[in-house]
């Protein structure tokens, strides 16, 4: 393996997509382009405004919202208040139904609370519909319906210091009071469309990949074939974690389907399979899921196990970098040889990916386009069956632009690579805001004690004690893994974990008597200061092609440096909180 000639490539694929606009290249669905955010789901149903007050009021009906008030209801918090602005719980999975959504990680530990509901996956990797279905089991299972607020959006959050209360204000003519204030709004949950000229011209149909138009395209989320579209022509821009797995569902469907491609994917085997009952009930024996998600989460965090119990895509990432470190005598472990093995691995993982691509691709041509030449971290990985396999068919052609993008859009089409592509309907898996700052992501902003927002506190980054708890801002808890475990390939596990943590702290307070909890200056200072030591962990570096994971391939700045997670690992940072939160003593918070 030439290392130096790899590298070189990697460089130059990347340098082709820099661009100095970064994320302002992205189009924000407000006005003429709100039509985008509608819901195709759920009727919305009117209601009388709520003008009462609650113990918790938690703004998100997503895992964040579900663990949360599973976790506070187990604790015997019973007053607690989901306000969500879908029709539903699900937050990602209510909003993503396009056809063949999936989870990535293994579903025994992505899907979380299987042993309090007594639900056994149905297949190692659960389609979307199980996981939806999943999360109105938990809201049931809790009791969380009873006082939730569906297709509600906040817009006004304010501290109250003589009440010691949040006032909260809605979009539905809400005006109720909170004693505490949780919120877990998703880190991919606003939809973007690519900034292309004329895009506001197209005549055809359209939507995002988040809002799937089953009334045009025919099928259902279960993967019932798209029936109405055997006589059109479809475009789909992005070939992200999205189009990797709609796209099979559309080549199958579509009388002509044109993907139009930015930057390949690095698309590795899946290998689904169902659930074996007998097999699920001889592992499932009472603290089974805890150990598997310890398991996987140290599998992921380079701590060493005996077993990998999950063995999913990213159990084998990990597998394959500690087996390279492991090589090395003991006497050359050293950061350097550490790196060079990772990398070394990488290497090797990257070209089997895109050895697979030839293996799979009929057209060499097309084979050549779809290989992804970065590390693999440097994107979200993706695992797909028959993704590849999809541009085999006759009526499925990629469109490569080697970098550019789409160029503009027409009344008619798609102008790509030199040419125009007529369509019928355009389809934009375009992804999500990511490096936008929170309080625009969240649609609100919250003015704390004194009258200061959080926008303004957070003008140079996120500062938080463990990613939840911020200065000036009494009796509020923010649920999302960054500054705390920040294990992205298994998000449901982080917020599990702050739903305990927060659970515990409201206990706390009520049975003391206490009216406030708020971290101190002093303590949320240590934190940010020790979050700064890190390596700023292992995804999306200033080397790698340009995307959300690497803030388009801009310099955030100390911005950048705050996304992070605790700096010795997930592991470390759970053993720690748990630690923190049994002790009774909140280290770091004030409560009077
Ligand atoms: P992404 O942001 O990953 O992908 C957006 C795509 O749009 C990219 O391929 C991007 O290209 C492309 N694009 C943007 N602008 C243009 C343009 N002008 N011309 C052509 N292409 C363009 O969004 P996804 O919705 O695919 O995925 C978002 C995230 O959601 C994933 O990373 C993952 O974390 C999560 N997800 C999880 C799943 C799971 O676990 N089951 C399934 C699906 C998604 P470029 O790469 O060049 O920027």
């Amino acid at each position: 393996m030439d290392k130096e000639a790899i590298r070189l490539k990697y460089r130059e694929e990347r340098d082709k997509r820099l661009r100095p606009d970064g994320n302002d290249q992205y189009v924000r669905l407000t006005g003429r382009f709100s039509r985008y955010l509608d819901d195709p789901y759920t009727p919305r149903t009117e209601r009388e405004p709520k003008t009462d007050d609650v113990t918790v009021a938690f703004i998100g009906g997503g895992f964040a919202g579900l663990l949360t008030g599973a976790r506070l209801k187990e604790a015997g918090v019973e007053d607690v208040r989901i306000v969500e602005k879908g029709g539903d719980f699900g937050g990602t999975w209510y909003w993503n139904r396009y056809p063949g959504a999936q989870c990535d990680t293994a579903s025994y530990v992505y899907m979380p609370l299987l042993e309090e509901t007594g639900h056994m996956p149905t297949e190692k990797y659960a389609h979307a519909p199980e996981i939806l279905e999943h999360c109105r089991r938990i809201g049931k299972h809790f009791g969380l319906y009873d006082d939730a607020l569906f297709h509600t959006e906040v817009t006004g959050l304010e501290w109250d210091g003589s009440r010691s209360r949040w006032i909260v204000t809605t979009d539905r003519g809400d005006a109720f009071t909170a004693r505490f204030l949780a919120m877990g709004i998703g880190p991919l949950h606003v939809p973007k469309l690519p900034g292309i000229p004329g895009i506001e011209d197209f005549r055809g149909h359209s939507f995002h990949t988040s809002r799937w138009d089953y009334d045009y395209t025919g099928g259902d989320p279960s993967g019932a074939p798209l029936d109405r579209l055997g006589d059109k022509r479809v475009g789909v821009i992005g070939t992200g974690a999205t189009a990797v797995q709609c796209v099979p569902h559309l080549a199958r469907a579509c009388g002509e389907l044109h993907v139009f491609q930015r930057t390949p994917s690095s698309v590795d085997v899946r290998d689904n399979r169902p659930t074996d009952p007998e097999w699920f009930a001889s592992i499932a024996t009472p603290g089974w899921q805890r150990r598997w998600l310890e398991n996987f989460t140290a599998m992921q965090t380079g701590v060493l196990a005996d077993e990998d119990l999950v063995m999913d895509g990213w159990t084998d990432i990990a597998r394959r970098v500690r087996t390279r470190i492991a090589e090395l005598p003991p006497e050359e472990r050293t950061l350097e040889r550490m790196l060079a093995a990772f990398e070394d691995s990488d290497f090797e993982k990257m070209a089997e990916i895109r050895d697979r691509v030839d293996a799979v691709v009929e057209d060499p041509e097309t084979a050549r386009a779809l290989k992804a030449w970065y590390r693999q971290l440097c994107k979200r990985p993706c695992f797909h069956d028959e993704y590849l396999q999809a541009f085999n068919r006759p009526n499925t052609h990629l469109v490569d632009t080697d970098g550019k993008g789409v160029e503009r859009i027409t009344a008619k089409g798609v102008v790509a690579a030199g040419r125009e592509y007529d369509l019928d309907c355009l389809i934009y898996a375009s992804g999500f805001e990511v490096g936008t700052e929170f309080t625009r992501r969240a649609g609100y902003d919250l003015v704390g004690r004194g009258g200061v927002r959080l926008s303004e506190r957070w003008a140079d980054g996120m500062r938080t004690l463990h990613g939840i708890h911020v200065h000036g801002f009494p009796n509020v808890f923010i649920v999302q893994p960054t500054q705390g475990a920040n294990l992205v390939s298994n998000i449901p596990h982080n917020l599990t974990e702050s739903g305990r943590t927060i659970a515990a702290i409201v206990r706390h307070a009520l049975d003391h008597g206490h009216r406030e909890v708020e971290v101190t200056a002093e303590a949320e200072d240590a934190w940010v200061e020790l979050l700064l030591t890190g390596t700023g962990g292992l995804l999306g570096g200033a080397d790698c092609t340009p995307g959300y994971y690497n803030n388009e391939g801009q310099d955030a700045g100390l911005l950048g440096r705050l996304f992070v997670g605790y700096p010795h690992g997930a592991t470390a940072f759970f053993d720690y909180i748990d630690r923190w939160r049994a002790s009774g003593t909140f280290e770091g918070l004030a409560f009077r």
